[in-house]
C-alpha cells in the first residue's frame, strides 16, 4: 500500500498538505515537500476539495439490506415476529455474505467506513468487511428465543477464540435485547465482555411496550433491570434508548454508558424520540446509527445526521444539536464508542477520510462548510473515501459493484 500525499486540501479554514503513511495520518502541515516523502508516494491534488472524517455507523444490521422494503409501515413487535424473523430463518450464510457486501457498498458510497453490526452468520460479514476494506465491530449475537443451547455455547467459544481476528475488525458481545435474553445469559454476556475487554452492545428501551413489559416482569425499567444484573459499565453501548426515566438517565451517566441515536428507524417504526436535551445535559455520549436497512430503509449516515439535528429541534430549542454536534455524533462519537482511534483528521490517528468536492451545487456558497455538510449535502459530493490508509472509493466507484447487485437480486428472486 503506497503512502498518500494530499496537496493543498481544505481542512476547516486552513489549506494543508496531508501525508498518510501506512494506516495513520503521519503528518498534516501547511506544506509537505515531495522530497520529504518516499518515492512511491501517490500524490492527490486537493484543489477545491475539503478533507473531513467519514462516518462511523454505531448501530446496524448490515445483511438486513436483504430485507429492504420487505415489510414497512408497521410497529416493531409485529414487524419482527410476523415478517422479519420468519424470513430471516430462511437466509443462508451465502445470502448474509452478499447482503453484507451490499450494505458495505452502500455505506462506502455514502461516506461510512465503520459499522457496528448485530446479525447472524458473522463469519460472512467478517469476510465481506475484510474484502471491501472498511472496518467494523462485529457482534456475536445472542437471542434465546431464536437459538439452541448448542449455538449459544458456540457463540461463547467463538468469542474466546477470535478476540483479535483482524486489524480492521473487533468483536463485541451483542445480546439482542432484554426481551430475547434472560437473566443468566445477560450476566454471562457481561462477564465475558468484561473479561475479554470487549464492547457489549444491545437494543434498549426502544418502545413503550418493552418498558411496560419489563416493569411488569421485573418491577424495574429496562435500564434499572440491566443495572441490577451488573451489566452496565463503560464498555456498554446501547441503541435507541428512547423511553428513559430521569433515574435511568442518572444510572447511564454514573455507569459511563454510550448511547446510539437511531432517528430514522425510531420514526419509521413509531418507536418514539430520544430525549436529546436531557441526555446531553447529563453529559452522556451519544453516537449515531442507521439501524438495519429494513427499518430505515437505507444506510446513509449523512441523512441520519440531518434527521438527528432536525428531530432535536422539535424539542422546542433551535440551538439544540447544532451542525458541529450532529457531525461529531456521526463521526468521532461513533469511533470512540467502539474504541477506534479515528473520527478526526489528526496526526497519529487512523487514516480514514473523505475528500469532498467543493464544486458540488449543494455546497455552494460555502459560508459554513459544516452547515452545508449536515443540512444540505448528499453523497454525490463525496469524491474519495479513504479507510485505513487506503482509497476504497474513487470517482464514485467501488470494486465489483455489479457483482454485488446481481447476487442480492438473486436472493430476492428465491424468497
Ligand atoms: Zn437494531
Amino acid at each position: 500500500m503506497p503512502p498518500i500525499l494530499i496537496k493543498s486540501v481544505c481542512k476547516g479554514h486552513d489549506l494543508v498538505d496531508v501525508f498518510i503513511n501506512g494506516r495513520f495520518f503521519e503528518k498534516i502541515a501547511k506544506e509537505i515537500s515531495l522530497e520529504d516523502v518516499p518515492l512511491n508516494t501517490k500524490v492527490i491534488d486537493g484543489a477545491n476539495k475539503t478533507i473531513i472524517s467519514p462516518f462511523y455507523n454505531a448501530h446496524t444490521h448490515a445483511a438486513m439490506t436483504l430485507l429492504r422494503g420487505y415489510a414497512d409501515d408497521m410497529g416493531l413487535f409485529k414487524w419482527l415476529s410476523e415478517y422479519i424473523w420468519p424470513l430471516e430463518s430462511k437466509i443462508t450464510p451465502e445470502d448474509v455474505y452478499w447482503g453484507s457486501r451490499l450494505a458495505i457498498l452502500e455505506m462506502i458510497k455514502s461516506g461510512t467506513v465503520f459499522f457496528a453490526d448485530m446479525y447472524w452468520n458473522r463469519e460472512e460479514t467478517i469476510r465481506a468487511v475484510i474484502e471491501m476494506g472498511v472496518r467494523a465491530t462485529i457482534g456475536v449475537t445472542f437471542a434465546e428465543n431464536l437459538m439452541s443451547k448448542e449455538s449459544i455455547e458456540k457463540n461463547f467459544d467463538f468469542l474466546e477464540q477470535n478476540v483479535a481476528c483482524h486489524e480492521r475488525i473487533q468483536l463485541a458481545v451483542m445480546p439482542h435485547s432484554i426481551y430475547t435474553v434472560g437473566d443468566a445469559l445477560w450476566k454471562r454476556c457481561a462477564e465475558t465482555a468484561q473479561r475479554l475487554g470487549l464492547i457489549l452492545h444491545t437494543h434498549i428501551a426502544e418502545t413503550a411496550e418493552e418498558v411496560e413489559n419489563c416493569i411488569k416482569k421485573t418491577g424495574k425499567t429496562p435500564v434499572q433491570y440491566l443495572d441490577s444484573l451488573g451489566v452496565l459499565d463503560n464498555n456498554v453501548v446501547l441503541a435507541h434508548a428512547i423511553h428513559l426515566t430521569s433515574e435511568d438517565i442518572a444510572i447511564l451517566e454514573k455507569r459511563k454508558v454510550t448511547l446510539v441515536h437511531n432517528p430514522a428507524s425510531n420514526m419509521k417504526l413509531s418507536s418514539g424520540k430520544m430525549n436529546i436535551s436531557a441526555l446531553m445535559k447529563a453529559g452522556i455520549p451519544i453516537a449515531l446509527g442507521t439501524d438495519g436497512a429494513s427499518s430505515n430503509n437505507n444506510l446513509d449516515m449523512g441523512e441520519e445526521m440531518k434527521l438527528a439535528a432536525l428531530l432535536a429541534k422539535l424539542e422546542g430549542n433551535p440551538e439544540l444539536l447544532n451542525a458541529e454536534e450532529a457531525f461529531q455524533m456521526a463521526t468521532v462519537r461513533g469511533a470512540k464508542a467502539y474504541r477506534v482511534n479515528a473520527g478526526e483528521i489528526k496526526e497519529g490517528m487512523l487514516a480514514d477520510a473523505l475528500l469532498i468536492d467543493l464544486n458540488n451545487e449543494r455546497l455552494i456558497p460555502n459560508h459554513h462548510f459544516l452547515s452545508n455538510w449536515v443540512y444540505s449535502a448528499d453523497a454525490r459530493s463525496i469524491d474519495k473515501v479513504i479507510c485505513h490508509g487506503k482509497t476504497i472509493m474513487e470517482n464514485g466507484a467501488v470494486e465489483n459493484e455489479s457483482e454485488i447487485l446481481e447476487n442480492v437480486k438473486k436472493f430476492a428472486m428465491k424468497k
